[in-house]
């Protein structure tokens, strides 16, 4: 891999490395969040020398660092991370295969609105996860 993050290592206030490197492509190249295990299948196809305890690690400092966001699953308790877009964004996930689709725009305007009006709470963020099958799976 010659192409490196290495400016925008720096400019988190990290050390570029060939795992975060080839980390950071990979949260790059995928449509939605991915967990550590899918990472590490994926980043030991192209640097066998890389094991799970690093990716775990260098995901977590990406987290620390706002670089990525994680999240966990309700349905699977599973942690799984995303690139941090910081932009607002849903999911619909499938029960059988856990892919993970996105919605294309927050349908949850309308009842922060409702509940706003009903009571004295200032909210500040939602979280919201439909479940069910995909067109595939159904
Ligand atoms: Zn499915
Ligand atoms: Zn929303």
């Amino acid at each position: 891999m010659d192409k490196t993050h290495q400016a925008f290592f720096t400019s988190h206030g990290i050390k570029s490395t060939i795992q975060r490197n080839l980390v950071l492509d990979l949260l790059q190249e995928s449509e939605s969040p991915v967990s550590a295990e899918d990472i590490y299948l994926k980043a030991a196809l192209l640097q066998p020398t890389v094991n799970l305890s690093t990716i775990y690690r260098t995901l977590e400092l990406f987290c620390s660092k706002n670089i990525a966001v994680k999240s966990t699953l309700s349905e699977s308790k599973k942690a799984v991370y995303e690139l941090n877009t910081h932009t607002h964004k849903h999911y619909m996930v499938c029960l059988k295969c856990k892919r993970m689709v996105p919605l294309t725009n927050c349908p949850c305007s309308l009842i922060e609105k409702a509940v706003s009006e009903n009571s004295d709470f200032e909210i500040l963020d939602h979280k919201l996860e439909i479940v069910g099958y995909c067109p595939e799976c159904k």
